[in-house]
């Protein structure tokens, strides 16, 4: 019998620039664990790793529903009950002109749909930098070459719209605006937005805002929906019940499209393709969209203080720390402080899982700005365990850069 002959598995060649930088690190941290060391993370925007919890309403809803026995599929753009309490929350933040909404697996299978209904070769959308990896994730599967646009450290992290205009070419479909953001923090105001709407007119843009952080608002801003302040411009705004109704595990998001009908049409026809070919959302979760968002909110004033009095530990921590520095974040759990080292920041994050058992995240993973140095920090913790963390962090600083 002729030996078998063996063939690798080539994998497709476009996933070589498909990272997750958050995930990633993970390798490094098991070698740590294996060898019986708890590692602290504040990698993973996770609020149920610390003192956080699911309302109870919810979780009853999504009991019910499964004992009731909605077990089956469900319709692939939602249960009527969870589309309508979506379409009734985008239209309390003032967006008008709704062509669609949708239930998706999380934010992250939105985004997905939405980029992969969207891009022909060769066309490209203008995505943050820092970035949020899940957007460059999925336009390097689409095989679609990154198109970055600044946010700017020196003015609160806010778009750099100099920096916008700069890059849209006439391939460029959208952009992508996280608000609040995901690594820095930081909020638009309402004239950010107007800018970005004029943007969007003028070059005939899809904005796609990804508004999954909008209850968590930890200043005085309100905070403004990008589809509200330019309702005659296409936007797909992103949400969730991952992170303002803490429950990331029941992979639960959603979509609104708005924009003229007509200039939408043929595109939501597209994302319902998409939709329908992969089924549904999850079913039974879906049963707390509704009682999440019309239902008590008394969950939100308690993790509003925690994260505003962890937030202002970090901040306080990071500009009293030699060659750390920060700019404070006004909304969702994130800082992502400035290091002034001579290494790279991701041989600096490895060792300080290896030497301190403390897991962030490397600011070159979103894309920072090169010639750049940040790691990101999620300062979901008690103000106890953040103060060890931070203790650890200047601790390894101070014995590499004496
Ligand atoms: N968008 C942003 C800005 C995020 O930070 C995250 C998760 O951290 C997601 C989307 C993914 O959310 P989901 O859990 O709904 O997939």
């Amino acid at each position: 019998m002729p030996a078998t002959q063996t063939r690798d598995v080539a994998p497709a060649s476009r996933l070589e620039n498909v990272h997750y930088a958050i995930r990633d690190l993970a390798c490094v941290a098991d070698e740590v664990a294996k060898k019986g060391h708890k590692i602290l993370p504040l990698n993973i925007g996770d609020p149920l790793n610390f003192d956080f919890e699911t309302p109870a309403h919810m979780i009853e809803a999504v009991y019910k529903a499964m004992r009731d026995g909605k077990n089956g599929y469900a319709p692939s753009t939602g249960i009527k009950e969870a589309v309508d309490a979506i379409r009734a929350e985008a239209a309390r933040k003032g967006i008008t002109n709704i062509q669609d909404a949708f239930v998706t697996s999380g934010v992250s299978e939105s985004v997905d749909i939405c980029l992969t209904a969207l891009l022909n070769p060769g066309e490209n959308f203008l995505t943050p930098s820092p970035d949020y990896p899940l957007y460059s994730a999925v336009l390097a599967k689409l095989d679609i070459e990154l198109n970055t646009y600044a946010l700017n450290e020196d003015d609160a992290w806010q778009p750099d719209l100099l920096d916008v205009s700069r890059k849209i070419t006439p391939q460029t479909r959208g952009i992508v605006l996280i608000n609040p953001n995901n690594p820095t923090g930081a909020v638009c105001s309402r004239r950010m937005l107007e800018s970005v709407a004029e943007l969007a007119r003028r070059h005939n843009l899809v904005v796609f805002s990804d508004e999954i952080y909008d209850k968590l608002i930890l200043d005085k801003d309100q905070h403004i929906s990008m589809a509200s302040v330019a309702p005659d411009v296409p936007v797909v705004t992103f949400g969730g019940l991952s992170k303002n109704y803490l429950a990331p595990g029941w992979r639960i998001g959603w979509a609104v499209i708005s924009g003229e009908s007509a200039a939408t049409r043929a595109y939501v026809e597209a994302v319902n393709r998409l939709l329908r070919s992969r089924l549904c959302a999850s079913h039974p979760e879906q049963y707390a969209i509704k009682p999440a968002l019309e239902g008590p909110q008394d969950h939100l004033p308690k993790v509003l203080a925690k994260l505003r009095s962890r937030r202002d530990l970090t901040v306080k921590w990071c500009n009293s720390t030699p060659r750390v520095s920060c700019v404070a974040p006004r909304g969702a759990f994130y800082a992502f402080p400035r290091l002034d080292i001579p290494d790279p920041d991701e041989v600096f994050v490895k060792e300080l899982i290896v030497k301190k058992r403390v897991m962030v995240v490397h600011g070159s993973g979103f894309g920072q700005k090169p010639g750049t140095k940040h790691f990101r920090i999620v300062f979901l913790p008690d103000e106890q365990t953040l103060t060890k963390a931070y203790a650890s962090i200047a601790e390894l600083l101070r014995e590499r850069y004496p």
